[in-house]
C-alpha cells in the first residue's frame, strides 16, 4: 500500500501576474511506462513543446523492424478500462489526400486519478482483431493494444500518444472522427524507467515492462536553477536529499517532483518559487494502478 504524501506549492499571489508564470502543463499525476512492447527502441520526434498541437507526444519504434508489421506492438501504458476504440480505418497517411484525421484508428483509455491516455495511428483492426479488446475491458501496465502504424493523419508510421485530464468527468467529450479530446488539460506523462522520467523531443529510451526505481538513493549535490518551463523529475526506491546551502531552485513556470519509497529531504538552499508547480511524493516507482488487479 501507497503512503502518498503531497506538497503542492502554487501561486502565492493572486491574478494574472502569478497564473501567466505558471507551467503551460502540468507533470501526471500517475506513473505511466513507455506505451511500447520492453526491448523496443523508442525515439521522441515530437514532445509537449513541439507536437501541433502542443501537449502532445509522437514516438516511434526502431531497432528492429519494418512498417505497420508486427514489429512494434503498443501496450497500455498503465492500468486502466478501455473507453474508446477505433480500429476500422485502412488508409495510410502517405495515401490520404483530404479529412485526414477522420481515417485515425486510436484507443483511449481511462486511468486513476482521472487522467486519460491516447494511442493513435494504429494498424487496421489490431486492437480488436489482433489484440482482441472491446470497450469496457481492463487493462494493465504493459497489455498489448495493437500494433504501430500510419493510419490516418500521419506523415509515416509512428505512435501519437497524448495523456490528458478532463476538467468535467462526468461529461467527457471524445469526437468519434479523430478522437479528439476537448475541455481537458494535457499533461506531461512521468515514465518510472527512463532517467530522466519526461520525454523530449529527439530522446531515445529503450521501453521497458520494469516497476523498479532505476536509482536507490539520489543527492543532490550540485547547485542548480530549473528555469520557466523547465523540468526536474527525480525518482528512488530509497531516499531523495538535497544537501544543505546547495542552492537548488525551481524558478516560476517550471515543473518538479521528487519522487521516493523511503523519505524525501529539503534542505536549506532548496526553493520552490511562486508559479512553479514542485511537489513531493512518497510511492514507488511502479506504474500507478487503478484498482489494484494487475499487480
Ligand atoms: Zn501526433
Amino acid at each position: 500500500m501507497l503512503r502518498f504524501a503531497v506538497l503542492l506549492i502554487s501561486c502565492l499571489l493572486i491574478g494574472d501576474i502569478c497564473l501567466d508564470a505558471q507551467p503551460q502543463f502540468e507533470l501526471s499525476r500517475n506513473v505511466y511506462r513507455l506505451p511500447y512492447l520492453a526491448g523496443t527502441t523508442v525515439t521522441v520526434n515530437n514532445d509537449h513543446n513541439t507536437h501541433d498541437p502542443l501537449g502532445r507526444y509522437d514516438l516511434k519504434g526502431s531497432g528492429f523492424g519494418g512498417d505497420c508489421s508486427t514489429n512494434y506492438p503498443i501496450v497500455a501504458a498503465a492500468e486502466g478500462v478501455i473507453r474508446r476504440i477505433v480500429d476500422n480505418h485502412n488508409v495510410h497517411g502517405p495515401d490520404c489526400s483530404s479529412n485526414c484525421t477522420d481515417y485515425n484508428n486510436y484507443v483511449w483509455i481511462e486511468h486513476a486519478n482521472g487522467e486519460w491516455t491516447k494511442y493513435s495511428h494504429m494498424k487496421y483492426h489490431s486492437t480488436t482483431i489482433d489484440a482482441g479488446l472491446s470497450v469496457g475491458d481492463q487493462v494493465c501496465a504493459g497489455t498489448f493494444l495493437g500494433y504501430e502504424c500510419d493510419i490516418g493523419q500521419a506523415s509515416g508510421p509512428h505512435l501519437h500518444f497524448e495523456v490528458r485530464h478532463p476538467n468535467n468527468p462526468a461529461n467527457i467529450q471524445i469526437s468519434t472522427a479523430g478522437g479528439f479530446m476537448s475541455d481537458a488539460d494535457h499533461r506531461i506523462p512521468v515514465i518510472n524507467t527512463i532517467s530522466k522520467h519526461y520525454l523530449s523531443d529527439g530522446d531515445s529510451w529503450t521501453a521497458s515492462g520494469s516497476t523498479a526505481c532505476t536509482s536507490t538513493d539520489i543527492a543532490v549535490v550540485l547547485t542548480t536553477t530549473i528555469s520557466s518551463s523547465g523540468i526536474r523529475v527525480y525518482m528512488a526506491s530509497g531516499t531523495v536529499t538535497t544537501l544543505a546551502g546547495i542552492g537548488f531552485t525551481f524558478q516560476n513556470g517550471s515543473n518538479g517532483l521528487f519522487q521516493a519509497g523511503g523519505s524525501i529531504t529539503l534542505s536549506p538552499g532548496f526553493t520552490a518559487s511562486a508559479g512553479s508547480y514542485f511537489e513531493t511524493r512518497i510511492g514507488s516507482c511502479a506504474t500507478t494502478n487503478m484498482t489494484g488487479t494487475c499487480n
